[in-house]
């Protein structure tokens, strides 16, 4: 959301990441529980306790949304989709699933997992609070764990809003998309619906806000930009998908890309190939043949002192599913590649030779032309 995100830790194979937004939660959160909610339920606790139980509300918030997202990314690969990793945020979390499910019966299996997942786990936590409190735990710990039980019912219910993108919009859209057997109609419906969710929470925050309860009403606007802005976006996600999907790679590539021979060194690739033709990536030839490219990053990686020093090809990487495609291939399956491994563009190649360069602007530039030309009802293969 705001950019800046840190890999934290892998948990069964998922990378999970933090985007900064998620500390302006944490701290928050924390001073919320800290200096509104414990000091009012236990009046005579000290200060620092009541910011240990902070800490670990939040803690446990952290623990309670990486599970329902894990719920997410476990089912997702129980039907073969890759998962780009686990990120938490402002809002909650999302796993990263790059490929469209294969049917709605596994789009609604892996988006109700998480509310399952949340839901579960409140019941959990309220009936430890309850064991908590009638066999003497400390108070303090009984209304931890209960206010954590609150938080996973209200993560659970808030998600099964039928709104895109949260699991409820999914889990309509598999309904929509069952019924019509049409995934890009469903999608649109679903959209529209989270859509005029997020204007109606604008709208109720609003008034809340001029009415007097100016954080609950602040709160809900913002949520509310936030429902309209993912439902457009999920709507150009499902337009893109569809003018890409049928279109081979090589309607879009470049012909003729500018490449580097291997021999050369670092500091001569920076003076007359970067700084010249300003590509984020350069395929390497050897002899006419194609060796691999100078992927995005690895000269920035690089200390500055060795350019001189090292040559081009310290910096090669071979020619892989993760970088290149064949003229013939899915132009929506290139670009899914793209977004897997983070890349600007891929290399179109024909065994160890090479045709052309596929660009990622390329790809979104046809698009914006289409929907320009034809409006967003253009004709669907
Ligand atoms: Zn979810």
């Amino acid at each position: 959301m705001f950019g800046r995100r840190f890999e934290l830790f892998r948990i069964l194979g998922f990378p999970v990441r933090l985007d900064a937004s998620w500390f302006l939660v944490a701290v928050a959160g924390a001073w919320f529980f800290a200096q509104g909610v414990f000091p009012e339920r236990h009046p005579d606790l000290p200060t620092a306790t009541y910011w240990a139980m902070g800490v670990v509300a939040i803690a446990g918030l952290f623990v309670s949304i990486l599970l329902h997202e894990l719920a997410h990314a476990l089912t997702a690969r129980h039907f073969n989709l890759s998962t780009h990793g686990i990120t938490l945020f402002l809002f909650g979390g999302v796993a990263e699933i790059l490929d469209d499910p294969p049917s709605p019966q596994a789009e609604m299996v892996i988006a109700i997992a998480g509310p399952v997942a949340s839901l579960l786990l409140a019941g959990w936590l309220a009936l430890a609070a309850f064991v908590g409190s009638t066999s003497g735990w400390p108070g303090g710990l009984s209304s931890v764990l209960l206010y954590l039980a609150l938080l996973n019912l209200a993560l659970g219910l808030i998600n099964l809003l039928p709104a895109l993108p949260l699991d409820g919009g999914r889990v309509l859209r598999a309904l929509i998309w069952w019924s019509k057997n049409d995934l890009a109609k469903a999608t649109e419906l679903t959209s529209r619906v989270g859509a005029a969710f997020g204007t109606a929470m604008l709208v109720w925050g609003l008034f809340l806000a001029f009415g007097g309860s100016f954080a609950a009403g602040v709160w809900l606007v913002i949520v509310g930009f936030f429902l309209r802005s993912a439902a457009g976006a999920s709507i150009r996600q499902q337009l893109l998908n569809s003018a890409l999907k049928g279109e081979p790679v090589h309607r879009f590539m470049h012909t003729n890309p500018i490449t580097v021979p291997r021999a050369i060194s670092v500091a001569d690739l920076v003076e007359a190939y970067v700084y010249r033709y300003q590509q984020e990536m350069f395929p390497v030839v050897d002899d006419d043949r194609l060796v691999g490219w100078v992927p995005p990053g690895a000269i920035e990686r690089m200390p500055r002192d060795e350019w001189e020093r090292q040559s081009v090809a310290v910096l090669v990487q071979p020619c892989g599913p993760e970088n290149s495609v064949t003229a013939d291939a899915d132009a929506l399956q290139a670009l899914t590649a793209m977004r897997r491994s983070n890349l600007p563009g891929l290399m179109v190649v024909d065994g160890d030779h090479l045709l052309g360069v596929l660009r990622l602007k390329d790809l979104l530039g046809f698009f914006s032309m289409k929907l320009k030309l034809e409006g967003p009802r253009f004709r669907r293969r």
